[in-house]
C-alpha cells in the first residue's frame, strides 16, 4: 500500500471551496440530522468520493440500507482511504473515519454492520460526500 500524498490547506482556503454545511461537517467535525443527507436512499452505481478533497473512498458494491438514516457502507474501496481515530466527544466511546488525503471528517465507524460482509458499519455524511455516478 503506497503512502497516500496529503493534502494540506487553510481553514480560510477550505471555508472558501466549501458549501458551510460541507465546511462544517467535514472541517468542524459535524454531523447531519439523521434521513436529510442526499444520499441515504440513493442505489446508484457509482464511487462515493471525498466531498473536500475528491479521493474515491467508498463504492456503491459496499453500501446498504443500514436503517440509521445515514449512507452506510460496509468496506471502503480500499484499505488506505481513510484514517480512524478514537473520539471521546459527546460522552460516547466512537471510532471516527476521516479522509487519509485532506483528513476531513467524514463520520464514523461502527462493528454492527452485515454478519456476513465485514461486520463494520462506516456511518458518512452525506455533505462529506460526492458521487460520481459515471465511475466503476
Ligand atoms: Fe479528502
Amino acid at each position: 500500500m503506497s503512502e497516500t500524498e496529503k493534502i494540506h490547506k487553510t481553514d480560510e482556503e477550505w471555508r472558501k471551496e466549501l458549501t458551510p454545511e460541507q465546511y462544517r461537517i467535514l472541517r468542524q467535525r459535524g454531523t447531519e440530522p439523521p434521513f436529510t443527507g442526499e444520499y441515504v436512499n440513493v442505489k446508484a452505481d457509482g464511487i462515493y468520493c471525498c466531498a473536500a478533497c475528491g479521493q474515491e473512498l467508498f463504492s456503491s458494491d459496499t453500501k446498504y440500507d443500514s436503517g440509521s438514516g445515514w449512507p452506510s457502507f460496509w468496506d471502503v474501496i480500499e484499505s488506505g482511504r481513510v484514517e480512524l481515530r478514537r473520539d471521546l466527544s459527546h460522552g460516547m466511546i466512537r471510532t471516527e473515519v476521516v479522509c487519509s488525503r485532506c483528513e476531513s471528517h467524514l463520520g464514523h465507524v461502527f462493528d454492527d454492520g452485515p454478519r456476513d460482509r465485514t461486520g463494520l458499519r462506516y456511518c458518512i455524511n452525506s455533505a462529506a460526500l460526492k458521487l460520481d455516478r459515471n465511475a466503476s
